[in-house]
């Protein structure tokens, strides 16, 4: 990086979640509007990572990078799915879920001198996605953790992880992950999973508190949780803390199986006129199935209350 190179400034709007306060992000977009910086907004940069959009190629390749979005873990993973990986040196990740737009706004511009600039004042502001479009949340690797255990590969019910060539887990159809379902993030040993929208760390990629602990009580039998007795598979583990990680990310995944109960039973179902799910939950959004679904089964998961007796 040379301090004489003009900055290539990015800026993620966040617009599909919560985790960036609006105040903040439309101070931030219209503070970079009015600045004599040139900057290249995206609505949403798990999108375009998700998409391997070529833009982010064309900002990994540049000299002093200047990105405003999230947490850095997640935005550094984000580019390397993309197949972009950011460069180590030249670039300042300025993490928008924290501190104010005047703070992001120095961090961005510091030393930008006048640039092309010239009508990006009109810039619209971008958008969230329109209703009925995808939302993108799926999982991102770190592979400066990931030990390549597979066991976010064998808990996901619905075929977003993949075997590489190179017999590395990866995320393969980023699309298939159900709307904000983090369970493979809590299932995952290493802390390696990362789902950037998730309102927590270390599950958002904000820093890992390593303990050691955590990892290796973690590192359940899985084929022993997902046909046996969950709760003597807890019983056994050691930490409360983990019990409480692993019971949630069943619970989870439980949630979510009824969207494949339609897939796998739709066609023995109607031979035999036994209902299958119809619930109002994220994983019915699939129009294609809408008009099949008939009422739960009554022992349905999704059909089970809460202590607040939510569905
Ligand atoms: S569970 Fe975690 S460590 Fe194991 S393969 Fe998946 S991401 Fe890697
Ligand atoms: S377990 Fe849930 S969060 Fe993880 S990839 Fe599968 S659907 Fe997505």
């Amino acid at each position: 990086m040379t301090s004489s190179s003009p900055p290539t400034i990015f800026y993620c709007h966040c617009a599909n979640a919560d985790i960036i306060s609006q105040d903040v992000r439309q101070a931030v977009f219209t503070g970079l509007r009015a600045s004599p910086a040139a900057f290249e907004p995206t609505s949403d940069l798990c999108g375009l990572a998700a998409e391997r959009d070529p833009l982010l190629k064309r900002i990994a390749s540049s000299r002093n990078i200047r990105i405003a979005a999230c947490h850095e873990r997640a935005v550094r993973w984000l580019f390397a799915t993309a197949g972009a990986p950011l460069p180590d040196e030249g670039v300042k990740i300025v993490n928008m879920t924290s501190g104010s737009a005047d703070e992001i706004l120095t961090a961005l511009l510091a030393g930008v001198p006048c640039g092309s600039c010239c009508g990006q004042s009109e810039r619209p502001e971008p958008q969230a996605a329109a209703e009925g479009q995808w939302k993108p949340w799926f999982p991102v690797i770190d592979y400066d953790r990931c030990t390549g255990c597979k066991q976010c590969l064998n808990f996901c019910l619905f075929g977003v992880f993949e075997i590489s060539s190179d017999d590395k887990v990866r995320v393969a159809n980023p699309a298939n992950c159900k709307l904000n379902c983090p369970a493979c993030a809590r299932i995952c040993p290493e802390t390696a999973v990362i789902f950037p929208k998730h309102p927590s760390p270390p599950i958002n990629g904000g820093t890992v508190d390593d303990d050691q602990a955590h990892a290796e009580a973690t590192r359940v039998n899985l084929q022993e949780l997902l046909k046996g007795d969950v709760y003597e598979v807890l019983r056994q583990r050691d930490g409360r803390k983990v019990a409480q990680d692993i019971q949630q990310a069943m619970e989870e995944r439980a949630k979510c199986s009824c969207a494949s109960k339609p897939l796998e039973t739709l066609r023995a179902s109607m031979a035999a006129s036994s209902p299958v799910c119809d619930c109002d939950c994220e994983c019915h959004e699939v129009e294609s199935q809408a008009d099949t679904l008939q009422p739960c089964e009554p022992d349905c998961d999704c059909n089970q209350t809460d202590d607040d007796g939510r569905k």
